[in-house]
């Protein structure tokens, strides 16, 4: 019965469904429900979601307070556009201001890249406001990735993701990422980073500081191969975009919300953003949400008298009541459970138990913050030539046949499309760790 309907679904599905990054093909799975770390799919087969999703589903499935939060808010309010108020909006404008540490003013969207698009409409008309229209150049990093429209596109750092769609967004320029394990010295992380921001710098100064509007980055690439900084990389990043009067936007996206072990990537660093981008993690993706975080000064400057002096940007959905209330949900069960602090604790255990893999001749490196950990898989250590995408291919195989899905990232026409990813919800339990932990360390084994 459950196979029948599973073939059912199948065929209707490659019929009438485009999916994300790929067609449909018979290893397609369909996701039929799914409860804290597990999915379980049509034929009742249970698999470990070691991705959460897309890095999405902080808190794990099937929380009943969540889908509760949705329907006492749909009940209630179901819809009204934030060109005038309501509670769950204000109050969750407010508890995003507790979690980012700063003062900030909060633009509601629905999805990473509108959020990151918000970003850069309100950077340049920032600086216009201040009198300097010259700024609309962005500075991002190359294998960075930062969301599929045409701005938040341009911004993205991984040429096969944008080729076929150019031109795009106009003024975004891309410098080395910090990918201290590519660096010959990759002992010592700090040249490599002191390096790389050192190029920001020198690109500001010559594309000229008068034409740089800001720098978007995540703290920790995810997508592009879990790229993790020295320590003091982001914050050289701040004061070089300081000297040349340049914004520093940090997408959180994936890094925010736990998901390397702070309540945001950018607090393991000391810094504190300009403007910070979210999405994802902030309402567990129960509902779409997302959101442009910008510091207060920023929005002062959009309090002219002209009507042209206020941001011209009207987004239907943003700051859904339901998605609202939802996302104050997921926040409040997060500090409830102590997700932020419980990521570390996991994470270190997953980076120290997965590390000892770096035994393996196939295993270059492993990395990781937080419940945040790459792998990179290599032909050898000395050469560091990424290992063949059938080899790296057939490790998530072996986990998915054993029951754990893991995820594949890095960047095919940088060559390195070798980074096996893991980034479970962050509450996953030590029985569900040890699972995943066994099984990567057993289909590494049989590489
Ligand atoms: N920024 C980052 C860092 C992302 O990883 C993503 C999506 N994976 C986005 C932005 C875009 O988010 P969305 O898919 O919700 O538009």
């Amino acid at each position: 019965m459950e196979t029948e309907q599973k073939e059912m679904l199948q065929q209707k599905d490659e019929k009438y469904i485009w999916h994300s990054m790929k067609r449909y093909n018979p290893s397609t799975m369909v996701v039929k429900s799914a409860k804290g770390c597990w999915i379980t799919d049509q034929e009742g087969k249970k698999y470990l979601d070691g991705m959460a999703g897309l890095w999405s589903v902080n808190v794990g499935y099937g929380r009943e307070e969540l889908a509760l939060a949705a329907y006492e808010q749909l009940k209630e309010l179901p819809y009204y556009p934030l060109t005038q108020s309501h509670q769950p909006a204000v109050e969750l404008g407010e508890k995003l201001n507790e979690w980012l540490g700063g003062d900030y003013v909060i633009f509601f969207s629905n999805s990473g890249s509108e959020a990151n698009e918000a970003a850069f409409k309100i950077a340049r008309q920032y600086h216009q406001q201040k009198g300097q229209p010259g700024r609309h150049k962005f500075i991002a990093r190359y294998r960075g990735y930062h969301g599929n429209s045409m701005g938040a596109l341009a911004a993205t750092g991984q040429a096969q993701r944008k080729y076929k769609y150019e031109p795009l967004a106009q003024g975004f320029l891309h410098v080395t990422p910090p990918d201290c394990y590519r660096h010959p010295d990759y002992h010592n992380p700090e040249t490599f980073s002191e390096e790389c921001a050192s190029e920001i710098d020198r690109v500001m100064t010559w594309e000229l500081s008068e034409t740089i509007a800001g720098v978007i980055m995540e703290p920790i690439i995810t997508g592009g191969g879990v790229l993790i900084p020295s320590d003091s990389y982001m914050g050289r990043v701040q004061e070089i975009c300081k000297k040349h009067g340049a914004l520093l936007i940090a997408d959180e996206v994936i890094n925010g919300f736990g998901r390397t072990g702070k309540r945001f990537g950018f607090m393991n660093y000391g810094v504190q953003p300009d403007i910070v981008t979210m999405a994802k993690g902030i309402t567990s993706s129960y509902l779409p949400l997302s959101a442009t975080a910008v510091k207060r000064e920023i929005y002062e400057a959009f309090k002219g008298e002209e009507e042209y002096d206020h941001f011209r940007h009207v987004n239907t959905f943003g700051g859904n009541p339901a998605s609202c209330a939802v996302a104050l949900k997921n926040l409040e069960i997060m500090e409830k459970e102590n997700l932020v602090d419980h990521s570390k604790v996991q994470g270190e255990k997953l980076l120290q138990q997965l590390g000892e893999l770096e035994e393996h001749p196939f295993v270059g490196n492993v990395r990781g913050k937080g419940l945040l950990v790459g792998i990179e898989l290599v032909e050898d250590k000395k050469s560091k030539t990424p290992l063949d995408a059938s080899r790296v291919n057939a490790v998530i195989g072996v986990c998915k046949e054993k029951g754990v899905l893991i995820g594949k990232n890095g960047d095919t026409v940088a060559g390195f499309n070798n980074v096996l990813t893991l980034a479970p919800p962050l509450n996953i339990n030590d029985g569900d760790l040890e699972i995943l932990i066994n099984t990567v360390k057993e289909a590494i084994a049989a590489l």
